[in-house]
């Protein structure tokens, strides 16, 4: 395994449509690990390949748990990741992205949607994520199609400056989850 760079937003690799995965190749099983990996040394929750100038389309996924251990909950790899349907209902909630560090802005998203794609293995499956994990999987999966969660701001003004990996911004973001969750 190997610690990839994340790229940040300017890198026009960030844009690109990123094209399906045709075979698991060894280069493919790699990209997947390295994506685990440099997501953990991130404190990330999500990652998608074109974070890391890998333009397939592969998004992993691990929402933590217990709220106090990065990576202590389940992991999904997702390749060729597709929504096929989602919620009517909406909600607005924060978010943020390894690569636009140090900031968090709010997004409107279905409540819950339907994915369907290929594990690690190659099998096809679809799952039903909902609430806050059906909105990371909404997230990585526009990183695919060159969509940054900064293109669906419910107002421009509606992002904020953190410390990223500092107390602050953790306390920052919480603050506004709470915000933004009353009626
Ligand atoms: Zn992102």
């Amino acid at each position: 395994m190997a610690l990839r760079e994340i790229i940040q937003v300017g890198d026009s690799r960030l844009r690109e449509r990123a094209r399906p995965v045709r075979a698991l190749t060894p280069e493919i099983q790699q990209l997947i690990e390295d994506m685990i990996e440099t997501m953990h040394e991130n404190d990330g929750i999500g990652l998608a390949a074109v974070q890391l100038g890998d333009l397939h389309r592969v998004i992993v996924i691990q929402l933590p748990e217990d709220e106090e251990v990065w990576g202590s909950g389940e992991l999904y790899v997702v390749i060729n990741p597709e929504i096929v349907k989602a919620s009517r209902e909406v909600e607005i909630g924060i978010e943020g992205c390894l690569s636009v560090r140090g900031y968090v802005g709010e997004v409107e998203r279905p409540t819950e949607v339907l994915v369907r794609g290929q594990n690690q293995q190659g099998e096809r499956f679809r799952l039903r994520p909902r609430g806050f994990l059906a909105r990371v999987f909404q997230h990585e999966i526009d990183h695919l199609d060159g969509v940054l969660y900064i293109d669906r701001l419910v107002a421009p003004d509606r992002i904020w400056e953190v410390k990223p990996g500092t107390e602050e911004a953790v306390e920052a973001s919480e603050e506004m989850a709470v915000e933004v969750s009353q009626p």
